[in-house]
């Protein structure tokens, strides 16, 4: 039986709703603490323990690891997309943005063209900034980052500079699953929906898949985190 999406009320709900809501890190700007975790953010670039790949790589320098990211932010597209669970999707759309590159290598990925061949345009901070205001403004219900874990530095001062123009959609974090905890821990009251990935329950199927020795382990750590996080 196929799931219908009552719209009349997800539209009533989402003006009461949106009245009262204000995302955690609009709180997190007020106080500094946004550009704090900004910073420190940026600074694990320095020697990129980004995800538990660990390449120690100097990407502030124009190193790269085996994300292929350096320090700027690389965006493939951005959009409404109704294509997410029905939640996100609303009357106005997810607001997308996919993010060029990624620390897997899985050998089905359905966007190898972003994912695995670098399909995508370096951006400003501003720009990337500015994607997420066009999103608020076009009416999405949320900013959902597409494959951020090895742009997460990018994404936070990115956000910092939507947030002080106005952004207060919530934050949606769509990742693969494969995260350092250490990392994580920086999105604490930023990140206000998790929707990782658990591709296998075993290290052997990421090995054979993804290309990374340890995915089930690095995994259910980060689902704790996010759990700890969010609920
Ligand atoms: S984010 Fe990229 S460079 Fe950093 S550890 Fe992961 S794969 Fe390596």
């Amino acid at each position: 039986m196929s799931e219908r999406f009552d719209f009349a009320h997800q539209n009533q709900f989402d003006s009461a709703h949106h009245e009262q809501f204000s995302p955690a890190y609009r709180r997190l700007l007020s106080s500094g603490e946004l550009n704090q975790r900004a910073r420190a953010a940026r600074a694990l670039l320095g020697s990129c323990t980004l995800c538990p790949r660990n390449c120690k790589v100097d990407r502030l320098q124009g190193e790269t690891g085996t994300c292929r990211t350096g320090a700027e932010p690389v965006v493939s597209s951005y959009g409404p997309h109704f294509g997410e669970e029905s939640p996100l999707v609303g009357h106005g759309g997810s607001g997308t943005i996919f993010l060029t590159n990624c620390n897997l290598n899985c050998i089905f990925c359905q966007n190898c063209d972003i994912s695995q061949l670098g399909v995508g345009e370096e951006v400003t901070l501003n720009a990337l900034a500015e994607m997420m205001l066009s999103l608020q403004r076009r009416g999405c219900h949320n900013i959902n980052w597409v494959t951020p874990t090895h742009q997460m530095p990018q994404l936070l001062a990115a956000l910092e500079i939507a947030a002080e123009k106005g952004l207060d959609l919530p934050i949606v974090y769509n990742c693969g699953g494969y995260e350092s905890v250490e990392a994580l821990r920086l999105l604490d009251g930023i990140v206000d929906i998790y929707m990782p990935d658990a591709k296998y329950g075993n290290n052997e199927s990421g090995r054979r898949l993804s290309r990374v020795p340890d995915y089930w382990d690095r995994c259910q750590e980060a689902l704790a985190e996010m759990h700890r996080q969010v609920g």
